[in-house]
């Protein structure tokens, strides 16, 4: 795998009176050369501390991140020269990018913190844009955000990550903000890019259609941990785990008769129940095939283990205890 993390958790602790966090509660995940893998979870669940743990902006509490199989070392050096090859994508193209900076600035910026001002810098600029579906280039250089649809400007966010000519990008919430029809293009985008430069992206959403769309394989979360990983038409036709069948009723494309919904309060990293975490939630449990199939008690009591591998599919519920 390019990017793997093992056992890897982040809590953070609490404030008067109030209980710590554990954000991210033992997660192992891969992501290999050139795929794309969608990590998705209802917000709060999580997935944005693992995509920054993963990044090196967040330092984990336990557990480890490697980069091609060396650990990701806490030193200001190593940590840039990882950060060229692995770019953060944020969500919300209005807040990342500067108004007051122009196109050109935004992409030549990353450029210029890691290499300086090169001789070629216009040329990969050019380059950059051009790779991000912007053409031609040079009549985006001197444009202000505010004078580009939210698409273009989701485009300039993607290229001020390329021209870092990264092995793998994260994009959290890439289209969120987007329309229909281009959120789309943007998905298209990706695609592309994973087919002519082999870039792998992990994406962060909440959006489980966009997995569906977009993803090789898809890691699900729910309070701090990956439930349920697989390839993509595995997980998403096939669903196992109560709370991928309940996420998956909910899209038309799964085709379910009514949307599950799931009782119970929602999620708190603060408050992480015992037994299985998504116990009190779910609807195997609350419908009596938990019980049928004799695994209730170890529902309440009982953490369904994780496999180590973060790659191999997998379902973290008692219901399927050989994987
Ligand atoms: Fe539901 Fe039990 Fe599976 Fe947890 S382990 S998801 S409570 S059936």
């Amino acid at each position: 795998a390019a990017l793997s993390a093992a056992a890897l958790r982040v809590a953070f602790p609490g404030s008067r009176g109030h209980a710590g966090a554990r954000a991210v509660d033992g997660v192992n995940l891969d992501v290999g050369r050139g795929e794309i893998v969608a990590l998705v979870g209802e917000s709060g669940c999580g997935k944005t501390t693992l995509a920054r743990a993963l990044l090196g902006l967040q330092r984990p509490t336990s557990g480890t991140v490697r980069f091609h199989g060396r650990p990701l070392a806490a030193t200001t050096r190593h940590l840039r020269a990882y950060r060229r090859r692995v770019q953060f994508v944020l969500q919300d193209p209005h807040g990342s990018l500067n108004p007051r900076h122009t196109v050109y600035d935004a992409v030549a910026e990353g450029l210029r913190i890691h290499y300086g001002t090169t001789a070629d810098e216009t040329e990969q600029v050019a380059a950059a844009l051009s790779r991000a579906g912007l053409r031609p280039p040079e009549r985006f250089f001197l444009a202000y955000p505010h004078e580009l649809s939210g698409g273009q400007r989701q485009r300039v966010v993607i290229a001020g990550a390329l021209v870092l000519h990264p092995e793998l990008i994260v994009a959290d919430e890439p289209v969120a903000s987007l329309d229909a029809s281009v959120r789309g293009e943007i998905l298209q985008l990706l695609l592309r890019l994973r087919d002519e430069l082999e870039l792998a992206a992990l994406v962060v959403t909440h959006d489980l259609g966009l997995a569906w769309n977009i993803a090789d394989r898809v890691a699900v979360m729910y309070l701090g941990r990956v439930v349920e990983v697989g390839p993509v038409e595995e997980v998403l036709t096939a669903a196992r785990h109560p709370y991928t069948r309940a996420l998956l009723s909910v899209l038309p494309e799964s085709g379910a008769a009514e949307p599950t919904v799931l009782a119970g309060e929602p999620p708190d990293p603060a408050r992480v129940p015992g037994g299985c975490r998504f116990h009190p939630r779910c609807p195997a449990l609350a419908s009596g095939m938990a019980d049928r199939a004799g695994v209730a008690q170890r529902c309440r009591t009982e953490e369904p283990a994780i496999a180590p591998g973060g790659s191999t599919p997998h379902i973290a519920c008692h219901l399927f205890p050989a994987e």
